[in-house]
């Protein structure tokens, strides 16, 4: 490995400084829909119902540092809980790295750009329909979707296509 190698490929994600464990978020806010368990078999389903801290358009936590105290189902990713945390996005990179993969040209920390992930496809931005908070417990039901849990069409090229995908202006979020 290259000294000049990145710290997501030369470090194990239980080694990385604090500063570097941040980094490695996307800024998808996908991790932040609302998922429902399915009582029957424990299955975890993905909703386009945003959490009452998620900022749609910014697709991050409105109050990151007190998140867990904020919201009780809030779980904070650890480098020891992560492999417990099925339901993540196949895109999340702390998978990624943790399945010794690389990451994606889309990724702020490859791109140098925090709107790639966007551009991409591959955050939540256009796609959250209500907030937690507007919608009565008895319809998220409804809201069920299966894109958080797919790779958005060119988001798994190696590099990045001559011009980024168009973001669709219809929301996707159909199961
Ligand atoms: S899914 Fe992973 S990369 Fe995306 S916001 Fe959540 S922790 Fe960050
Ligand atoms: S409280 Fe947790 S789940 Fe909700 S937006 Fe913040 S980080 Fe995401």
């Amino acid at each position: 490995m290259a000294d000049d190698a990145p710290f997501w490929k030369t470090k194990s994600l239980a080694d990385m400084t604090d500063g570097e464990w941040e980094s490695l978020c996307d800024g998808c806010g996908r991790c932040c829909l609302v998922k429902l368990e399915d009582e029957d078999d424990g299955a975890i389903h993905y909703t386009d119902i945003g959490c009452r801290l998620l900022d749609g358009e910014a697709c991050r936590c409105r109050d990151y540092a007190n998140r867990t105290a904020r919201v009780d189902d809030c779980v904070r990713l650890t480098a020891q809980n992560l492999a417990d945390l099925t339901w993540l996005p196949p895109t999340c990179a702390y998978r990624l790295v943790a399945a010794g993969h690389d990451l994606y040209w889309w990724h702020p920390l490859v791109s140098h750009d925090p709107e790639s992930v966007h551009a991409a496809g591959v955050s939540v931005r256009a796609r959250v329909s209500a907030d937690e908070d507007a919608l009565p417990e008895e319809q998220l039901g409804d809201h069920i979707v299966s894109w958080p849990g797919k790779w958005p069409k060119g988001a798994k090229a190696a590099m990045a296509p001559a011009r980024p995908p168009v973001r669709p202006k219809k929301r996707i979020g159909v199961p």
